[in-house]
């Protein structure tokens, strides 16, 4: 079985089998990580995993975890923040709305077209 060396950062280097290490390879490169908690004082160390730790952990035989970003999590957005007086406005358009789904149709007409179906 293969040994693993890695670091802890408050109580140095660490050898790991491959089943006591989490490989994370995300769908966004720069959020794959590895993790591992450590032996000796129980914390959960992270560690960003770039192509060629991936590989390395890969050909040691750690499994790797697949993580797809959804798209709408990496959408920008313009405008003001919504804030607490926002949500209570909703929370109140909502008790006095007769149909909410056609509200918001009338907003979105493509999107909720494709939702009623
Ligand atoms: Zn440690």
């Amino acid at each position: 079985m293969a040994t693993i060396k890695a670091s802890c950062p408050c109580c140095g280097d660490v050898e790991l089998t491959p089943a006591q290490v989490r490989l994370v390879v995300c769908s966004v490169a720069d959020w794959s990580y590895y993790a591992f908690t450590c032996d000796q004082c129980s914390d959960e160390v992270r560690k960003p995993a770039g192509s060629e730790v991936v590989n390395l952990l890969k050909t040691g035989g750690v499994k790797v975890e697949r993580w797809t970003v959804p798209a709408e999590a990496l959408e920008s957005h313009d405008g003001p923040l919504i804030d607490y007086d926002d949500v209570l406005d909703f929370a109140l358009w909502l008790e006095q709305a007769v149909n909410p789904v056609a509200a918001l149709t009338a907003l979105r007409p493509g999107r909720a077209a494709r939702v009623a179906r």
